[in-house]
């Protein structure tokens, strides 16, 4: 496999971490969007790209399997394997997944089909489980291929760049997602 299914991703979420901190787009402080309102802990770090806007006004989600937690702000090579096709209380809001390019223990990781299917029950039971307590649906449509995913990518890239002008305004993410939803764009 070429290079180019090897991305940064910014971690947000350690592994085993039950605390939801994001990037602000606006000020790039890490805050804590909220604690998990169940006993539900993140299976993979988690994290985003860089330069990318996905339907739900954010930049795209990366899950990543890794041995080691590490910590909010890193920056780690991931080798994309597939995407989890998920819907979020309506939207669309598709994550990359991968595993830690330079983590040997997952050197034979080469494709979904490497990953140990409890490990991939694992992570799709956290995502349906995980807004339970607040009576919020998640919808998985299955995983992406590799191909699905280098594409949902380039997408997401691309819409950054028609939109990085009024995202990096304040109270430019609420005005797009408000045209968007206005129009059907991004509804499952
Ligand atoms: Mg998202």
């Amino acid at each position: 496999m070429s290079k180019n299914n090897v991305i940064d991703m910014i971690v947000e979420i350690p592994k085993g971490s039950s605390n939801k901190y994001e990037v602000d787009g606006i000020t790039g402080r890490i805050k804590l969007d909220r604690v998990l309102y169940g006993a539900n802990f993140y299976p993979g770090e988690y994290g985003m790209v860089e330069n990318t806007l996905d339907w739900d006004g954010d930049p795209l989600d990366v899950i990543s399997l890794c041995t080691y937690p590490t910590l909010p702000g890193v920056q780690v090579s991931v080798r994309i394997l597939g995407s989890i096709k998920m819907i979020d209380a309506g939207e669309i809001d598709t994550k990359l997944f991968g595993v830690f390019n330079d983590d040997p223990r997952f050197a034979e990781y080469m494709s979904l089909e490497s990953v140990p299917q409890h490990l991939k029950d694992e992570i799709e039971n956290f995502f349906l489980q995980y807004k339970a307590l607040q009576k919020k649906s998640v919808v998985i449509n299955g995983w992406g291929s590799l191909e699905e995913a280098i594409e949902e990518l380039h997408e997401c890239t691309e819409r950054f760049e028609a939109y990085k002008d009024r995202l990096a305004i304040d109270g430019g993410r609420e005005s797009i997602l408000a045209e968007w939803k206005a129009q059907g764009l991004g509804q499952a």
